[in-house]
């Protein structure tokens, strides 16, 4: 029978929590391992699924096997991302409540590919009208406008995602899709004006260069080679990194297509890659000192395309970019940067332009994604960020206090500093504290924590630069100026211009996660883990070092432990009674007492055993998922 379990499938526990033998790690390594080998790369703990990122293509993601899972329960076919996908779907719908799916995992372990599956099972399963439909598509076609906009290539994923993401479906009563949400976190700007050796920038710079139509490159003012552009040449290798897993020209035609789908207006489009140019432009202007030593700027070609991309003077831009304004009593001056300085306002104006812009798309899809039926509110997250801001004591509020001190902080000052406010904390360990804290010797410049999951050693070369945002506020007023109605937007006037201290990257990443948490909290989890099985991007090689460290710090013994002896399948009393109260004559068709009552009378004639299961204060555990899954079935006898 079609999606029965054969006898491969079976090769090694397809549920951890199932075999009692599986207890160590060593096992858990083992049945992996087995697994793998036979192609399979799903498999779980209770209702927890492990992945192992196969690189290779397994034709297990067809419309026929969407359809095997649909509607299917856990452990009656092999594990799938789609079983786990329909479950939770079907959760939803029978306990009408919202569900989380939390996916993890190193980067390159496949995380973006396992929640493009999801959303892919959806959009075939789910029941469909036309105007489902159009919200169906809109959410798979954000995925290639993301992608291009906030993935790039780096050494350890040729598709690595350079930003957070938590993705929102809502469902109507029947189960269908009618509107969707994104919220994005920490972009990784820095990318735009720097990359590691090997790295790119993200991956619409090299879309729109390679698979950008003639008229439209013509009238961005590019050339058709990426080695043109300085910020995607890294510094000291003069050499665009080669991808051969991406194929930028036909990429550009999905995003381009997308977009148009998604309705973004032709004007809107224009002025997008109107910014997209206006970075790559902007990183070639160059900067050389005057008798003085300060930044001047000759009337380039840059600035001229700049000037027209972004619909403002050409004068304006180059005072702009050579000039702070101070105040000073009740007056303003221009001040002039030295070149170091202006090369520094100009970097980070293109991380600010590209990081806004961003952002603006991200909105942009949200408009279109957004639920016509009826509104959702989103969690503002402002109250609770002010709170942990004034609260939060440690390694970033350090950082942050380095930022501060342009000229003087340097990333040894920021570790020293670090070395003053930290060096008694168990937990943390550098280079000078090695010694007295642990055997293992430590690079000058390294600090180590030692984090509950093991032990990380972080560099802190490049700590100021990245977490630094500065921007100038004139650059800001002179951006306000734009024609292009993106960056007119992006630049609003009414941004308040922080006397205060301005929010830097790691700031901003920890009010990020602070909002993501508090949705979070309202909703039931499901984890996927995902891994990956060696660090070639290899098909078909199972690193076991690599892998065991991976178990380790996904701490799948611990959920392992936690299912075994725990009771795994917790549900309300009044949902279980609600769905299950049709099985039992003294509880069908109304109850009259508790809903812990109902759910008690309903177990006693539903003949669970004692050690089966316990009744909590609010909710009912179960062991075994077999137990649950007798229960659902007695439905159909
Ligand atoms: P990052 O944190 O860097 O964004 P990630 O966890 O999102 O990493 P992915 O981009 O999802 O990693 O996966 C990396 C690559 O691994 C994919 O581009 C693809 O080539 C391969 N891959 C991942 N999952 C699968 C899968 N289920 N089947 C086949 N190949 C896969
Ligand atoms: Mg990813």
């Amino acid at each position: 029978m079609e999606g029965s379990l054969t006898a491969r499938d079976r090769v090694g526990i397809q549920d951890f929590v199932l075999l009692d033998a599986y207890t160590s790690e060593s096992a858990v390594l083992d049945n992996l391992r087995k697994r793998f080998n036979e192609n399979l790369i799903y498999t779980y703990i209770g209702t927890l699924l492990v992945s192992v990122n196969p690189y290779k293509e397994l034709g297990i993601y067809t419309k026929k096997q969407m359809d095997i899972y649909m509607g299917v329960n856990f452990f009656e076919l092999p594990p799938h991302i789609y079983a786990l996908a329909d479950n939770v779907y079907r959760t939803m719908l029978t306990e009408t409540n919202n569900h989380f799916i939390l996916i993890s995992g190193e980067s390159g372990a496949g995380k973006t590919e396992a929640s493009k599956k999801i959303l892919q099972f959806y959009a075939v399963s789910c029941p469909s009208t036309k105007l489902l439909d159009n919200v169906r598509d809109r959410l798979l076609l954000s995925n290639p406008v993301l992608e291009a906009f906030g993935n790039a290539k780096t050494l350890k994923n040729d598709n690595s995602s350079r930003f957070g993401k938590y993705m929102d479906i809502q469902f109507d009563h029947m189960g269908g899709a009618v509107g969707g949400h994104i919220l994005s976190y920490l972009l990784e700007k820095s990318r735009v004006v720097h990359q590691n050796h090997g790295e790119r920038s993200f991956h619409i710079f090299y879309q729109l260069v390679e698979g950008g139509e003639e008229d439209l490159l013509r009238w961005l003012g590019l050339e058709r080679n990426c080695q043109r552009y300085s910020y995607l040449v890294q510094v000291g290798e003069g050499e665009c990194a080669k991808v051969s897993s991406v194929n930028d020209k036909s990429d550009w035609k999905t995003v381009r297509k997308a977009l148009s789908i998604i309705e973004f207006s032709e004007s809107n489009i224009e002025s997008l890659f109107a910014i997209i140019a206006s970075v790559l432009h902007l990183g070639n202007v160059t900067f050389v000192a005057d008798s003085q030593g300060y930044a001047t700027l000759n009337n380039s070609p840059e600035i001229h395309w700049l000037s027209k991309l972004l619909g403002i003077p050409a004068q304006v831009i180059q005072v702009g970019l050579t000039h702070r304004k101070i105040e000073a009593r009740s007056e303003e001056l221009l001040s002039p940067f030295t070149v170091d300085q202006a090369v520094y306002a100009k970097d980070a104006l293109a991380k600010a332009i590209y990081g806004r812009t961003f952002t603006w798309l991200v909105n942009e899809l949200n408009e279109s994604l957004a639920n016509k039926w009826e509104s959702v509110p989103y969690f503002n997250n402002k109250i609770i960020c002010d709170l942990v801001e004034e609260k939060f004591k440690g390694i970033i509020s350090v950082l942050d206090e380095e930022c501060l001190r342009p000229g003087e902080a340097t990333d040894m000052t920021f570790l020293e500093k670090l070395e003053e406010k930290m060096g008694g904390h168990p937990h943390f360990v550098t280079h000078k504290l090695a010694d007295q804290k642990t055997r293992k010797t430590l690079e000058r410049g390294d600090f180590r924590l030692l984090h509950y999951a093991g032990e990380v050693t972080y560099c802190v070369v490049g700590f100021l630069d990245k977490n630094n945002d500065l921007l100038y506020r004139n650059i800001k007023e002179v951006m306000r100026q734009s024609k292009n109605a993106i960056v007119k937007h992006c630049f609003p006037s009414t941004e308040p211009d922080s006397k205060k201290r301005p929010e830097t990257v790691a700031t901003q990443f920890k009010s990020s996660l602070v909002g993501l948490t508090e949705i979070l909290m309202s909703k039931e989890p499901w984890y996927v883990r995902c891994m990956k099985p060696n660090e070639g991007k290899q098909p078909g090689l199972f690193d076991d070092v690599l892998v065991r460290h991976q178990v380790k710090y996904l701490g799948l013994m611990e959920h392992l432990r936690v299912r075994r002896a725990g009771f795994a399948y917790r549900r309300r009393y009044e949902i279980f009674l609600q769905r299950y109260k049709p099985l039992c004559p003294d509880t069908w068709p109304n109850w009259k007492g508790t809903a812990a009552e109902g759910v008690e009378c309903l177990i006693k004639h539903l003949g669970y055993k004692p050690d089966e299961y316990k009744m909590g204060r609010t909710k009912i555990f179960i062991r075994h998922p077999r137990t649950l899954f007798a229960t659902e079935d007695a439905f159909e006898v």
